[in-house]
C-alpha cells in the first residue's frame, strides 16, 4: 500500500511556518502499521496543485492533502482536484454543505460572506466530508485506484477529521504488522556508532535500522515490518543487537532522555544530586525538573555565574580562582565539591566553561570557546568526596556548547552511578584520546 501526504500553503513552502499536519498524519498512519511513503509540499498555485495530485493519485493507493479549502483567493484546492479529477467540468455547489455553512454563521449572529459560498463547491464526483470545527468542508473521492481525502490546513480542524472521516475508511493492514523503536546513545560520534552497528544497517534488513544524530544524541531508529507478533519479536532483538553494540555509550529507548535515565538509577539508589553550574546558566537543571518526579532525586543547584559567586556560594577559594581560573579542572572539581557539601546531596555535577563566540578582533586566546571542564563528586567513605573532572571542547555555537555540556554532565553521572569506567572515552573530549598531551 502506498500512502502519500500533500501539503499545501506558501507559507510552509517557504519555510515560514512548519509543516506539523504531515507528521501529525504519518504518526497516524504508523500507529495502524500503514507505511506512509511520500510526503509532498506545494505553494498555493493552481496548476502545480493540479500536477501534483495528478501525479501522486497515479502512484498511490491513498492522498491525504491537508490546506487550502479556504474561502480567500490563495485556497485553490479544490480547483485544482477539480482540474485534476474531472477536467473541462465546473465545480458544483453541494446543498447540504452550503446549508451547513449558512448554520455555522447563523448561529455564531454573523451574516454569511459571499466568498464563503465557494467552501460548499465539490468537483462532480466528490463527496463533502463535514467539519465540527470551522467552515471549510473536506472533500473525498478516488482517482483511478487512488482515494483522495482534502482536509483544511488548521491542526485542530485536520485533526478531528482525521479522526471521523479518515482513519476508519482507511484499508485496514494487509496483515503485516509495523512496529517502530528507538535506541539512543550519548557520547560516541555518528560514524563510529555505525561502525559499530555493521550488517545491522543494511538497507534491506528486516526490521530496517537508521541514525539520526542530534546535539549529541544518537539514535538507531528501528522500523520492523512482519507478520503480527513478528515485528515485535524482531524489533526487540534488533534493539538488544544495537543496545550491546553501542554500550555503554546508550542510555534509554524511544523518548526517554538522560536526566530521566539517570533519575532512574537515582531513585533506585535512593540518592540525591545538586547541580552547580556556570557557563550552562541553568540549563542542567531545567534538563533535569523537565521530568516528572524530579524531586524525588534533585535537590537543586547554583547557577553561580560571576566568580564571586563561586565563592560566596560554593565556598570556592578566591586565590584558587585568580591562579587557575574560572574555567579550569580545580575550579570544577572545587564547584562540585562545594555544591556536595551545601546540599548536602549524595552527588554534585559542575560545569564551567567558555560558551563563546569569541569576537572577531580577538587572538586565538588560551582558553577557546567551547572549553569545557565537567565535575563529578560523589559522597565517599572517611576519606571524603570521589572527584572527578573531565575536559572537553565542543564545536557550534553558544547554545550548542552549552546543550552539550549538560547532557555530557549527565552521561558523566550515569556512568559512575552504572559503574562504567570512568575514562571511557566520550565524544569532545578534550586533548582527544591518542593525540598526546596537550594540544
Ligand atoms: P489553509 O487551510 O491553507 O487556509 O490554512 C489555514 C491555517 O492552517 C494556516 O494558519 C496554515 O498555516 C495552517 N496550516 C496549513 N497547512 C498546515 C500544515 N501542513 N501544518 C501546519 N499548519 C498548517
Ligand atoms: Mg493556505
Amino acid at each position: 500500500m502506498h500512502f502519500s501526504i500533500l501539503a499545501i500553503g506558501d507559507e510552509l513552502m517557504l519555510g515560514q511556518k512548519v509543516d506539523t499536519n504531515t507528521a501529525w498524519i504519518s504518526g497516524q498512519l504508523l500507529e495502524r502499521s500503514l507505511l506512509p511513503v511520500e510526503h509532498r509540499t506545494v505553494g498555493d498555485d493552481r496548476a502545480q496543485l493540479a500536477a501534483a495530485i495528478a501525479a501522486l493519485a497515479a502512484t498511490s493507493d491513498v492522498l491525504v492533502i491537508t490546506g487550502g479549502l479556504g474561502p480567500t483567493e490563495d485556497d485553490l484546492t479544490r480547483f485544482a482536484l477539480g482540474d485534476a479529477l474531472t477536467p473541462g467540468r465546473e465545480l458544483v455547489a453541494d446543498e447540504a454543505a452550503g446549508r451547513t455553512i449558512e448554520r455555522w454563521f447563523r448561529r455564531r449572529g454573523r451574516a454569511l460572506q459571499e466568498r464563503n459560498a465557494v467552501q460548499a463547491q465539490r468537483p462532480t464526483t466528490m463527496r463533502m466530508l463535514e467539519n465540527p470545527n470551522g467552515t471549510a468542508p473536506g472533500l473525498a473521492g478516488t482517482h483511478g485506484r487512488c482515494a483522495i481525502y482534502a482536509l483544511p490546513g488548521p491542526p485542530a480542524e485536520m485533526k478531528a477529521m482525521m479522526r471521523d472521516h479518515v482513519l476508519p475508511d482507511l484499508p485496514v493492514t494487509d496483515g503485516m504488522r509495523v512496529v517502530t523503536g528507538i535506541v539512543n546513545a550519548y557520547g560516541i560520534g555518528e560514524s563510529d556508532a555505525a561502525e559499530r552497528l555493521g550488517p545491522i544497517l543494511a538497507r534491506d534488513r528486516q526490521p530496517r535500522v537508521g541514525i539520526t544524530a542530534s546535539a549529541g544524541v544518537i539514535s538507531a531508529r528501528v522500523l520492523s515490518r512482519a507478520a503480527a507478533g513478528e515485528a515485535e519479536t524482531q524489533r526487540a532483538d534488533t534493539n538488544q543487537r544495537i543496545e550491546r553494540a553501542w554500550s555503554p555509550y546508550v542510555f534509554g529507548r524511544d523518548e526517554t532522555t538522560l536526566a530521566a535515565a539517570v533519575g532512574g538509577q537515582l531513585r533506585e539508589a535512593g540518592q540525591t544530586l545538586v547541580t552547580a553550574e556556570s557557563c550552562t546558566g541553568g540549563w542542567l537543571g531545567k534538563m533535569i525538573v523537565d521530568e516528572p518526579g524530579a524531586s524525588d532525586w534533585y535537590l537543586g543547584g547554583w547557577v553561580s555565574y560571576a566568580n564571586d559567586m563561586k565563592s560566596r556560594w560554593l565556598g570556592v577559594g578566591a586565590e584558587l580562582l585568580e591562579v587557575a581560573g574560572a574555567v579550569s579542572e580545580p575550579v570544577a572539581a572545587a564547584m562540585a565539591v562545594g555544591a556536595l557539601e551545601h546540599g548536602p546531596a549524595d552527588h554534585a555535577l559542575s560545569i564551567t566553561g567558555v560558551a563563546g563566540p569569541t569576537r572577531p578582533d580577538e587572538p586565538e586566546p588560551e582558553k577557546p570557546p567551547g572549553l569545557v571542564f565537567i565535575g563529578l563528586a560523589s559522597r565517599g567513605d572517611d576519606d571524603g568526596p570521589e572527584v572527578l573532572v573531565r575536559r572537553f571542547r565542543y564545536r557550534g555555537d553558544r547554545a550548542a556548547v552549552r546543550l552539550r555540556s549538560a547532557r555530557t554532565a549527565l552521561q558523566l553521572l550515569r556512568f559512575r552511578l552504572a559503574d562504567v569506567r570512568e575514562d571511557t572515552p566520550l565524544l569532545w573530549q578534550y586533548p582527544r584520546p591518542g593525540s598526546g598531551g596537550d594540544p
